[in-house]
């Protein structure tokens, strides 16, 4: 790759480092291609963790080069840091692509990125040699981390090193002024990748796969970071038969739309919804359906919204055809299992799921499920991270040490952090049983290797039970111990790069205490690795443990004995329904302390306002109360309930206690379940904001941090902030983690960080 300059007296030489997202995304051809438009000399190079560049020409070239440079790089590319030297002019006459320099540092290794529109363009031209072709791809699209099996990124290093190039693509490959130059996934029908169709049986079958999934049939079809089981989301009945075989009762179903003319059927999008649906990371976006729409119930239960994504891949766009609008696209696994993402897996374990299989001999290394966001006044919020964002590191203050954060139990996520740079791993699911934690354990492999990270500390939270922390103690390194909540709120603070003191708020299920009660409704005040607990959601016994977190009707139960006493047992006859024998157990068994943990679980609350309102009284999947109950409320309510706030040594406690026989008397006078479900979020919202108010009274701390699983309730985030902002507060919210678990490893390993720093 050798392009020849003029060469003049007049020249000047500029050094530049690029980081960023630089490396798989045709960043160096496209340089190439500039420094060739305006007649540069030099070279440019991958290290690994950045690009150099050695430019030479006119002042005048020089100029131009650098606009483009910074202003018209690949759509997948992202400049994060750019620095720029004059040097003396060593007087190149070419401009070359030099071979790539390993360095110590962490490399950067590229997301997936969705089928970008020249690719699809090419794809649906019937003259073009990859007309209709299922793995068509460039650098600025296709897959990367899930084909990835070591560094640097070669084609030698990923699941495509078993293709050879035919004469056509490898002449693509080579040329510097080609979209697919050094597009290491490259391929045609001639040379690359192909797809199968086979029966349930496993057998070899030619029907046409739009037809099948048209005549109700349930596919799993092999995509890019794993299966989906897909079906056609219009048909009631496929539906049904996906959600029995799949044990999948109530949990919403991801859809994926043709085109966004027919999402805008179904549901509302807004410029900022539709662009990140169309984005190179191409997500599940949550949108609001339109209420008038002709599609299933059952595709989200009792919610208002729907998940919905955009074919990403070209294998996606051959699913639909003229009568296929809208499929189902879920993960392909069994309940409580990891995504399956192997051939053999598929065929063997969604056998009895799925009618038939679309597999293609493409395999895919690291199995990384979709990522969804939902957006809220107006900023992306991520509550599930995986396709399209990892394995992109997260800036962080600096770490002494390499760490490794072991994450929680539930939507799993793992953390290894060296130097100023923290890498997520993709949201792994619920480490329940052997198979999701011998997940865990490889890709926290892929990882080391990947990034050459050893850690020489582990952090975990402090729940005994958690296989995490057993994980953890398991391994001779050092160890740190952080509290669930503390993780939450820093792991907020870490993704705002804010290091001054706040006020925190962290609203979730259930996280192990300092005192060693259930923690899940608290206030903190402090910095990352620094926070002081100053209020809480008042105690209740939590009584039956995991079947409770089940059965939010035992909750509401629970609720209504401590705090309506006698007319307690009255209300939980009339609207619980309970068998007489069980209210008769919980009356008993709560009289004994030895009986029961205690909880300020915020989900619990939700649970029981649920249960007690009739909304979800056992909950399906996790979270299913507090979802069904948000999308009850009335949008038009400012009225609330009673709250108190009173002191307990150093610590302020919130009660609801008069709450209870109000949403009870509000029942009683036939109020809709909307309403109770709306003034039951008001009440929140004052009773935080009202909190705030006196922490700020006392600490003089204005900006406040919120945090946990009940922050992806858009209802309350929504009057939270509008609220808090009002009253004159900084407000720091999640983006680029969850606010759920899912966030819990990037909180740990800041305040380990920050721990071993002050040591
Ligand atoms: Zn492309
Ligand atoms: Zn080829
Ligand atoms: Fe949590």
């Amino acid at each position: 790759m050798v392009l020849l300059g003029k060469k003049n007296i007049n020249t000047i030489a500029n050094k530049i480092t690029i980081r960023g997202i630089i490396q798989g995304v045709g960043f160096r051809p496209f340089v190439y291609k500039i420094a060739s438009k305006y007649s540069c000399t030099g070279w440019v190079r991958n290290t690994g963790s950045s690009v150099e560049i050695l430019i030479e020409g006119t002042a005048t070239n020089i100029k131009g080069f650098l606009t483009e440079l910074t202003t018209k790089s690949p759509p997948a590319a992202l400049i994060r840091d750019f620095v720029r030297a004059e040097v003396k002019p060593p007087g190149y006459t070419t401009f070359m692509i030099k071979e790539s320099r390993n360095q110590k540092e962490p490399i950067s290794i590229s997301p997936d990125l969705a089928l970008c529109p020249q690719c699809l363009k090419e794809f649906n031209d019937p003259a073009n040699r990859r007309f209709k072709y299922p793995f068509i791809n460039c650098t600025h699209c296709g897959p990367r981390f899930t084909i990835i099996q070591g560094i640097p990124y070669d084609r030698c290093k990923t699941t495509m090193s078993s293709f050879t190039m035919c004469p056509q693509c490898l002449e693509e490959y080579a040329n510097p002024q080609d979209r697919r130059f050094h597009a290491q996934p490259n391929a045609c029908q001639n040379c690359g990748p192909s797809l199968k169709l086979l029966d349930k049986y496993g057998q070899p079958c030619t029907e046409n796969y739009c037809s099948l999934l048209l005549q109700g049939y349930i596919m799993a079809v092999k995509s890019l970071g794993g299966f989906h089981l897909v079906c056609d989301a219009t048909n009631e009945k496929v539906l049904e038969t996906l959600r029995e075989r799949k044990s999948r009762e109530a949990k919403p179903l991801a859809v994926m739309a043709k085109n966004l003319e027919i999402l805008h059927k179904y549901c509302y999008v807004s410029p900022q919804e539709k662009n990140l649906l169309q984005s190179p990371q191409a997500p599940i976006v949550i949108l609001k359906q339109k209420k008038a729409t002709a599609l299933p119930a059952s595709l989200s239960p009792n919610l208002d919204t729907l998940g919905v994504m955009l074919p990403y891949t070209p294998l996606h766009h051959l699913l639909f055809d003229d009568n296929l609008e809208l499929l189902v696209m879920t993960s392909g696994n069994r309940s409580g299992e990891p995504l399956i993402y192997n051939n053999h897996e598929a065929i063997q374990k969604l056998a009895g799921i799925a009618d038939f299989f679309l597999l293609h001999n493409r395999p895919i290394y690291n199995r990384c499920d979709d990522s969804v966001i939902r957006v809220i006044q107006g900023i992306p919020q991520i509550t599930r991270r995986a396709r399209g964002f990892v394995p992109l590191p997260l800036s962080i203050s600096p770490v002494p040490t390499d760490l490794l954060a072991l994450g929680a139990d539930l939507k799993n996520t793992f953390c290894l952090a060296s130097s100023n740079k923290a890498f997520l791993s993709q949201h792994l699911g619920d480490l329940e049983n052997c198979n999701t934690f011998l997940a865990y354990k490889k890709n926290l492999q892929h990882f080391q290797e990947y990034f050459q990270i050893k850690p020489t500390t582990l952090v975990h939270d402090l729940h005994p039970g958690y296989l995490t922390t057993q994980y953890a103690n398991s391994l001779a390194l050092p160890k740190i111990g952080v509290q669930h909540h503390q993780a939450h709120l820093s792991s907020c603070l870490a993704e705002n790069n804010f290091t001054k003191e706040v006020l925190g708020l962290v609203c979730d299920g259930s996280g192990y205490g300092l005192d060693h009660h259930i923690w899940g409704f608290e206030f903190f005040s402090g910095s990352i690795g620094n926070f002081q607990r100053l209020a809480h959601l008042e105690y209740v016994p939590l009584l039956g443990g995991e079947t409770t977190i089940q059965k939010p009707e035992r909750m509401a139960l629970i609720y209504l004995l401590t705090y309506c006493q006698k007319e307690g047992i009255k209300w939980v006859e009339k609207y619980l329904q309970l068998p007489p024998g069980q209210i008769a157990l919980y009356e008993k068994l709560l009289k004994d302390s030895h009986n029961y943990v205690l909880t300020s679980s915020c989900g619990r609350l939700f649970d029981a306002v649920a249960a007690l309102l009739g909304v979800c009284r056992t909950n399906k999947y996790e979270g299913q109360g507090p979802m069904e109950l948000e999308a009850l409320c009335q949008t038009d309510i400012s009225k609330s309930y009673p709250f108190t706030i009173s002191e307990d040594n150093t610590l302020k406690i919130l009660s609801l206690a008069e709450m209870w026989p109000q949403i009870i008397n509000d029942m009683e006078r036939k109020k809709e379940p909307g309403y109770i479900a709306a003034k039951f979020h008001q009440t929140l919202v004052k009773m935080i904001s009202k909190t705030f108010l006196i922490l700020r009274e006392e600490t003089g701390l204005n900006t406040v941090a919120l945090s946990g699983g009940t922050m992806q309730n858009m209802y309350l985030l929504h009057h939270l902030l509008e609220t808090l902002r009002e009253k004159g507060f900084i407000v720091l919210t999640h983006h680029k983690v969850p606010p759920n678990d899912g966030g819990i490893s990037l909180g740990q390993a800041v305040t380990a960080g920050r721990l071993l720093s002050c040591v």
